[in-house]
């Protein structure tokens, strides 16, 4: 559902020509630094791209999820930090406010993650819950007016730079599995709660993750999402299942840039007296990524129109997590093969993104997790023969 045509394709150039003229120029800087220039993030706050998927209402963009795949796309052309510097406020982070938050929760936090000034996180994975998410060991439990959050988060994107964290916790221990755990909005500065250094990483420098520490962190009642007890996890899985979708177009942007940057290569390196892009197991190689972009990009965007339509889209949503991953995981790899040794020297192109795009895989569920979710429905929807 694209609702003002020519507004949303003038941002979507804005976005392009920011992206191409702003951000590229300094990837290799980024990688090398592992952060991302002040002034660069504060061109960001006035790009807008922090706000894209938070309504009007509240200061945002409101793209609808066809619109913020189509920026998604583009915005992943360069380095992936750029994208996960403001990622989460377009993201996991704002989604579960946006989507279950209540009035006053909206009212205080989405205009100001809408414009940067606060940098959100979503924090549910544990030392002992990562792909069961469900075996959450962090609790919050009632005392007086509100609660007091014990345990310890792990892989938090942006932790180390968040002042808002969603921190998931069980607040019934009575209950195991995801009844009994509930979702919390805290801010940085609340005493208790604290973040590690940033993790050295295989990849995607310059985007800090990190531990969330939660000491007897005390919060008010209304700090809950939405207010209501035992609601988190489903809460989670309505942000996650939109984020899949997200996460699949930040797939296809490097895809289309390693297809452009190993035709350009092919057509300028010579050997045997010949461009290489003539041999035709270098054409194998170029045909092959294309047609995987292509493939990925019309699931991305299918599904995405679906749900703007209102559809179920769990089962699809993590079709396109899965294969937009996996595809961008094979065309770095061929990326490096056409690029020859060049390709497995550091500041070449193909080796920066070989590294980044290999934690497309792991998280926001693994690929084994998304083949075990598709198959289960798959079975699902088709009766068993009696
Ligand atoms: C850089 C980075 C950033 C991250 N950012 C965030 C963030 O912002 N917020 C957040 O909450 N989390 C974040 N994560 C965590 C990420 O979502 C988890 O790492 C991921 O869900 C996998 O969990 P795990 O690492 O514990 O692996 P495990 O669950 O231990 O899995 C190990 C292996 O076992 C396989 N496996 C597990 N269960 C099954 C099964 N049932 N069937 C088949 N195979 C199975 C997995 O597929 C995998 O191959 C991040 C992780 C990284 C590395």
């Amino acid at each position: 559902m694209v609702r003002d045509r020519q507004k949303f394709s003038d941002l979507l150039a804005e976005v392009r020509r920011f992206i191409r003229t702003e951000c590229l120029p300094l990837e290799e800087e980024v990688d090398r630094c592992d952060a991302i220039p002040e002034p660069l993030v504060r061109r960001m706050r006035e790009t807008g791209l922090f706000g894209h998927s938070i309504p009007e209402a509240y200061g945002g963009a409101g793209l609808s999820t066809e619109e913020l795949s189509l920026v998604n796309i583009e915005v992943s052309q360069a380095a992936t930090a750029f994208r996960a510097r403001f990622g989460g406020n377009t993201g996991i982070a704002a989604e579960s406010i946006v989507v279950d938050g209540t009035e006053a929760q909206k009212q205080q936090y989405l205009p100001r993650l809408a414009s940067g000034e606060l940098t959100g996180c979503f924090a549910l994975t544990e030392p002992e819950a990562g792909s069961d998410a469900t075996a959450q060991a962090t609790v919050a439990v009632r005392e007086n007016d509100g609660y007091v959050i014990t345990g310890r988060k792990c892989f938090i994107t942006n932790a180390p730079i968040a002042s808002l964290f969603t921190v998931f916790a069980r607040t019934d221990p009575g209950k195991k599995g995801a009844d009994g755990i509930s979702a919390f909005l805290v801010e940085r500065g609340a005493p208790g709660l604290s973040t590690s250094q940033p993790c050295r990483k295989m990849g995607q420098h310059g985007s800090p993750v990190g531990e969330v520490i939660l000491e007897r962190v005390r919060v008010p009642a209304s700090a809950i999402v939405g207010g209501l007890e035992g609601q988190g996890f489903r809460t989670a899985l309505k942000t996650l299942n939109k984020q899949r979708i997200n996460l699949a177009a930040l797939c296809v942007g490097p895809a289309i840039r390693l297809v452009e940057e190993m035709a350009r290569h092919a057509q300028s390196r010579r050997q045997f007296g010949q461009h290489i892009g003539d041999f035709q197991l270098v054409q194998q190689m170029i045909a092959e990524s294309n047609t995987e972009v292509h493939a990925a990009r019309a699931l991305v965007l299918e599904t995405a129109r679906k749900r703007d339509d209102g559809a179920d889209v769990t089962m699809e949503a993590s079709m396109c997590k899965l294969f937009a991953s996996e595809a961008c995981g094979r065309i770095a790899d061929r990326a490096v093969q056409v690029f020859g040794g060049r390709g497995y020297i550091a500041g070449n192109v193909a080796e920066r993104f070989y590294r980044d795009v290999r934690l497309f895989r792991l998280y926001e569920g693994t690929s084994q997790i998304h083949l075990v979710n598709i198959a289960r429905r798959t079975m699902a929807s088709v009766q068993a023969q009696p």
